[in-house]
């Protein structure tokens, strides 16, 4: 079972040319204040960098970990031996959370260190990747970096996904950074066992109910978005009401301050819903979601391969002088961009949103928020995982088809 989830040509092995703690101009691993050690930007690092390009050390299928004991413990020692000495030295020095420590220790560092990836693109059950370099980087709940798996080149890369400045801590996300903070630190404390003292953490009473009352606005209008794309709406006016629904979404994240490749997913779904009825407005989503997934998830990832494609292709039925017609102010561009004309659905879907920004903390279970999927931080991860709401299931799809993922 293990060996049948090792890729001889990219796992590191004895005798190969092994780097363990990987070295890089852009930062250091180094003693970090409440912390042991973290790594830490040693010059302006710009949005988008490649930091660490490297293949999982130890693949698991996903289930495996929780669902059979001996045979996961069998499977983790079986990659382990494999490995190069560095490597295994490496591997045993990263962090192994108290909530493994009963049984068996790799597979306790496995559990505190894995990330999860999605196996459906590459047909395929969920595994779980352990990386030696990804594993040096401490969480944040306002991350600077995200990872991507390539499935073509079976290695891991992780980027910058906003400018990170000399002396700051480069940071992951280690749970759903869109939960409030008591979930948020529930899950740590479940898979990691220690309680977040970054910079959201750390914000005066005050400031953190407030950020966790955008957070909950956030999820509301994810799930009220959802909720009308699922309805297969037919009308233009009622394709056009989620569109005020997305910018909502999209003017939430930014005052979160929130980055990462989830960005793109309210104007990927923005591409599609003007797909067949304004083939420029199309255009500049599907720009604007390729400009994203570059930085996120750089030229060579599948998502990025692919709308690229369809910037080309929608580029390619536009005449010179319609691309005039995008205003290039800012300001202007945004609401040209999200413009959506007053009328019947509009009024109603406007009505909705304005019921979802005035839900308090204590209204929570209140019958007002609607009748779409009630608010539900979701499972707890068991172990490492990317922000949920992946963006690969929200590219591109019609707007007829089916979002019930999105
Ligand atoms: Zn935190």
């Amino acid at each position: 079972m293990s060996n049948a989830e090792t890729n001889p040509e990219t796992t590191p092995t004895n005798g190969a040319n092994a780097s363990p703690i990987p070295s890089s101009p852009f930062y250091s691993h180094v003693p970090v204040p409440g912390k042991e050690y973290g790594m830490v930007a040693n010059t302006l690092i710009p949005t988008g960098t490649t930091l660490i390009t490297e293949p999982s050390l130890i693949t698991l299928p996903a289930d495996l970990i929780y669902d059979d004991y001996n045979a996961a413990v069998a499977a983790v020692e079986a990659q382990f031996i494999q490995l190069s000495s560095e490597y295994q030295t490496q591997v045993l020095s990263l962090y192994h959370s108290p909530v493994f420590h009963e049984g068996n220790h790799l597979l306790g560092i496995f559990k505190t260190n894995a990330v999860t990836q999605d196996g459906s693109s590459e047909g395929r059950e969920d595994y779980a990747i352990l990386l030696n370099g990804f594993s040096r980087f401490n969480h944040a709940c306002s991350p600077n970096c995200e990872g991507s798996w390539m499935p073509a080149s079976k290695t891991h890369v992780l980027r910058t996904t906003r400018d990170v400045q000399e002396g700051e801590e480069l940071t992951v996300a280690y749970t759903d950074v869109f939960q409030t903070t008591g979930h948020r630190r529930e899950a740590l404390m479940g898979s990691h066992g220690f309680v977040c003292m970054c910079s959201v953490c750390g914000l005066d009473i005050v400031e953190r109910q407030e950020r966790d009352e955008l957070l909950r606005k956030l999820k509301r209008m994810r799930d009220l978005s959802e909720h009308l794309l699922g309805e297969n709406l037919d009308k233009e006016w009622e394709k056009d009401g989620i569109l005020l629904v997305l910018r909502r979404e999209d003017e939430l994240l930014k005052q979160l301050c929130l980055t990462g490749s989830f960005e793109a997913g309210p104007y990927g779904i923005g591409a599609s819903i003007k797909m067949n009825s304004d083939p420029l407005r199309c255009f500049a989503f599907q720009s604007i979601t390729l400009e994203i997934l570059q930085r996120c998830h750089g030229e060579d990832h599948p998502d990025t391969i692919r709308m690229k494609e369809r910037v080309v292709e929608s580029r390619s039925l536009l005449m010179d002088e319609q691309l005039e017609n995008i205003p290039t102010d800012p300001v202007a561009f945004s609401d040209w961009l999200w413009f959506v004309p007053d009328g019947k659905g509009t009024v109603m879907i406007k009505e909705m949103i304005e019921a979802n920004e005035k839900i308090g903390e204590d209204d929570d279970n209140d019958s007002r928020k609607g009748n779409w999927d009630g608010e539900d931080d979701g499972a707890l991860s068991p172990f490492n995982s990317e922000p949920d709401r992946e963006f690969e299931d929200s590219v591109g799809n019609e707007i007829a088809g089916d979002h019930s993922d999105f």
